[in-house]
């Protein structure tokens, strides 16, 4: 018997804490988890889960403007945000019960609390003060919205965490940021029926993603009826009316019912007695860790958001269950962040995995850009202007494909399946023996022959 209280107490029960806590208990551990707010974490409760079913009800206009065009008269529609977010609740206290559910059979003790670290085998439970030993520490607590601390009027702008639960839905929205959470609520409220403007500092939205989907983006959600506006920032916010208004640097004045920012996330640290207990932490905020997740402090470890590495759900699980194999089920991995594939829920739907052409120019000083730009098979009768990119990456000295980058429907769900082809190193010659599937956009893919670009660097 350990002189502590618990082999593995978990801070956070999110993606990467619920994973670890599960699957160290499976391995025999005695395993305790607490969580401030709601099991489940970011992903199923404000983050991912939630986000899809918006995106879901967001497209129901345009398919039944679509629908005329095969003959359908869909009549009169009508939106009801209330039942959306209502619907939506009643799906993620079902996901949280199944979290909940799933821990109490694996034998982890849950506690509702805040939790702080007071040292390298001691954490403090807020909600009563007790003070609880544990053999081993594991941070998972992820990350929360930035907002800008110093912009005049700041008080007044909600961020993702208030966007799933508005009272009355937004006549007008300005989403502020350009990346993954900005694009996709632009989209979302937009499609259920918001004037939308999304206001990004950069040249271009989605820093990092390939350039030809950037522009191709941006072009898309303008074709939406979405104002795309890009270097600029606000400089203040104020009430006006019963609505806003943002000032910006270049002199615009956006009025608006409500203001998103969705301008990144950082490290959920503060005030959790890393610091105290010795733990190194970066200037963001984030707990250093290894490739294993270990920290400078031998009994406490960190997965997921909270480290900062690649901010993904999926990715979390990897590392939580990497770290539970490893040091409770004597089964050392280490999760692999190479060629992650991802989607963007931005409407239309970004796919990609690999690298975008200016870094595959970069590491390998060659590469050959297959490429296809078409009008899905779907918009020739239902008239809609919506194009599709698709973008085959190849080393041509190796004949690796290198990157593969899609907007339009369904690229997130084949990007999954192109993630599995490029992990296992496949080569444009391999993409050029599979047989078409007919007729999909997907075929594209293996009916590219001819490079429209052959770059050199
Ligand atoms: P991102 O890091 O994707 O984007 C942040 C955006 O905010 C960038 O456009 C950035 O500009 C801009 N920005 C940063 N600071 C400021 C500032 N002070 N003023 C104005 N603009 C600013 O963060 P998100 O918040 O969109 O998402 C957080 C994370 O959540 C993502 O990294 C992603 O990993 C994850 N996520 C994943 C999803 C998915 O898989 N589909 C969906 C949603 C979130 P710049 O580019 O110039 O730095």
């Amino acid at each position: 018997m350990s002189d502590f209280d618990y082999d593995l107490f978990v801070i956070g029960g999110g993606s990467g804490g619920v994973r670890a806590a599960r699957i160290a208990a499976g391995h025999g551990a005695r395993v305790g988890v607490a969580e401030e707010y709601r099991y489940g974490g970011t992903c199923v409760i404000r983050g991912c889960v939630p986000k899809k079913l918006f995106v879901y009800a967001s497209k129901f206009a345009e398919e039944f403007e679509d629908a005329a065009g095969f003959g359908w008269d869909v009549g009169e529609s009508r939106f009801d945000w209330e039942k959306l977010v209502d619907a939506k609740d009643r799906e993620i206290t079902r996901l949280e019960a199944i979290y909940r559910r799933n821990l109490e059979r694996a034998g982890v003790e849950m506690f509702d609390s805040r939790a702080v670290v007071e040292g390298p085998n001691t954490v403090r439970l807020m909600t009563d003060g007790r003070e609880i030993s544990a053999k081993t520490i594991l941070i998972a607590v992820g990350a929360t919205p930035n907002v800008d601390a110093n912009l005049p009027g700041g008080e007044h702008v909600i961020t993702s965490n208030e966007a799933f639960h508005l009272s009355d839905f937004p006549k007008r929205i300005v989403v502020a940021g350009g990346g993954y959470i900005a694009v996709e609520f632009a989209g979302i409220f937009s499609g259920l029926g918001a004037e939308t403007t999304l206001l990004y500092r950069g040249e271009e939205i989605l820093r990092g993603f390939d350039d030809d989907l950037r522009k191709a983006l941006h072009e898309e959600m303008e074709k939406k009826g979405i104002s795309v506006v890009c270097e600029d920032v606000f400089t203040s916010i104020e009430k006006a009316g019963d609505g806003l208004v943002g000032k910006t640097r270049q002199g615009r004045e956006l009025h608006a019912d409500k203001i998103m920012f969705a301008i990144g996330r950082r490290p959920n640290t503060a005030g959790l007695g890393l610091e105290a207990a010795g733990v190194k932490l970066d200037v963001n905020g984030a707990v250093v860790v290894d490739a294993q997740s270990r920290t400078n402090v031998p009994s406490i470890y960190a997965v997921g958001d909270v480290t900062d590495r690649v901010n993904l759900t999926p990715v979390a699980i990897r590392e939580g269950h990497s770290f539970a194999d490893t040091v409770f089920g004597g089964k050392p991995w280490t999760a692999d962040h190479d060629l992650i594939p991802t989607a963007v829920f931005s409407q239309p739907e970004i796919g990609t995995v690999g690298l975008t052409q200016a870094e595959a120019l970069i590491r390998h000083g060659a590469v050959d850009v297959y490429r296809a730009q078409f009008r899905p098979m779907k918009h020739t009768l239902s008239g809609r202007d919506e194009k599709m990119l698709m973008k085959v990456l190849v080393e041509p000295e190796t004949d690796k494909v290198v990157g593969v980058h899609i907007l339009g429907p369904d690229a997130g769900e084949l990007s999954q399946v192109l993630g599995i082809a490029l992990k296992m190193g496949a080569r444009k010659a391999d993409f050029d023996a599979t047989m078409a599937v007919h007729p999909t956009a997907a075929e594209e893919l293996v009916t590219m022959r001819e490079p429209s670009e052959r770059l050199r660097a």
